[in-house]
């Protein structure tokens, strides 16, 4: 008794009652061992793009606290959905939301950091012998408003709660069974990788392969616990992603969308102002930049993802 397990399970593998119930299923093995587990749960399926999209047709400029009051609500339907379940079947359990769960952010809407995570509720329920379900992707900032932690996120939360409960490992369940040499999903001869040092993953998520988020990757290292990376669906080996370094291997390759964003002109190299302005509204956004060039002509402005026309008509209208 009395090793705590961390588990995460992402959209996928939540997406209807059918995998719900496989879910279930891994989780009452590990629990029934005599393990106390903590379950992490994502949205079901596209739920948070679905929820994007409804406030989008609602307005063209969602305010980005509302946003993160709705974009919340996805997990707080998976992690309430698995505890009923749970609990027909014979297992006490309860679902928390990020706040329930102590899970204390930055105001940063959309890509909150944790801040701290306040353990004593989720230690109370384990205590209860419950299992408890807490809802990834979300938490609290200081004037106790809803905060999401970027797309992805739930990855983020399991290592945090992982780190504050002293667990040994972090175990993040998906659709696929580790970390490939290229996304398993688009190159067919991708071979599954043993062993990744935290840095080789951090620069294989930071360069969009969303197996992991990169934050995820961050704190693992900070903290020195192992990313267990597994499928829910079968029980081969995964990939761990530990400190342990292994010299001269060539680990993966990857492709990465991103948007060039040019702004012309000529001396636009002196037009300070403007400089100052788009600055500005790179921050506000919290867009991530790989890359911004200035020339005689030219700004050039190379985003980390694909942004939307919606920032192109604010930059447009900020400029003209
Ligand atoms: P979850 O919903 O479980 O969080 P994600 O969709 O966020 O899962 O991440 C898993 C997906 O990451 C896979 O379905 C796969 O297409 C993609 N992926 C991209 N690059 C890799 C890689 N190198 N190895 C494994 N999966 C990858
Ligand atoms: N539901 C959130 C998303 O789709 C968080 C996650 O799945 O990790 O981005
Ligand atoms: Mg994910």
């Amino acid at each position: 008794m009395d090793t705590i397990m961390v588990l995460k399970f992402g959209g996928s593998s939540v997406a209807d009652n059918r995998k719900l119930e496989l879910v279930a299923k891994r989780i009452t093995k590990i629990y029934d061992k005599g393990n106390r587990v903590v379950v992490v749960l994502s949205a079901q399926g596209k739920t948070t793009d679905k929820l994007i999209n409804e406030a989008k047709e609602l307005s063209n400029n969602v305010p980005s606290r509302e946003l993160d009051a709705l974009l919340s609500c996805g997990e707080q339907m998976s992690t309430a959905k698995l505890s009923i379940l749970l609990n027909y079947m014979g297992y006490p359990s309860i679902s928390l939301t990020g706040w329930q769960a102590g899970i204390l952010t930055n105001n940063n809407n959309q890509n909150a950091n944790i801040i701290k995570i306040n353990t004593s509720r989720i230690l109370k329920e384990l205590n209860e012998n419950k299992i408890v379900i807490i809802t990834g992707f979300q938490g609290i900032d200081e004037n106790l408003d809803i905060t999401t932690l970027g797309r992805g996120g739930s990855d983020t939360t399991a290592i945090a709660i992982a780190a504050a409960l002293h667990a040994k490992n972090c175990y993040i369940f998906s659709d696929v069974d580790g970390v490939y040499t290229a996304d398993p999903n688009k190159i067919e001869n991708a071979k599954k990788i043993e062993n990744l040092s935290y840095e080789e993953m951090m620069q294989l998520s930071s360069e969009g392969a969303k197996v992991l988020h990169n934050r995820c990757v961050e704190i693992g290292e900070k903290f020195k616990i192992p990313i267990i990376t597994k499928s829910t669906f079968n029980e081969e080996k995964g990939t761990v992603i530990s400190d342990k370094i292994e010299e001269n291997k060539v680990k993966s390759i990857i492709k990465k969308e991103v948007s060039r964003v040019s702004i012309i002109g000529n001396g636009i190299i002196r037009n300070f102002d403007l400089i100052k302005e788009i600055i500005d509204f790179i921050k506000k956004k919290n867009l991530e930049l790989l890359n911004f060039e200035i020339s005689e002509t030219k700004i050039s402005i190379v985003f980390k993802s694909i942004i939307d026309d919606e920032n192109v008509r604010e930059l447009h209208e900020l400029i003209f």
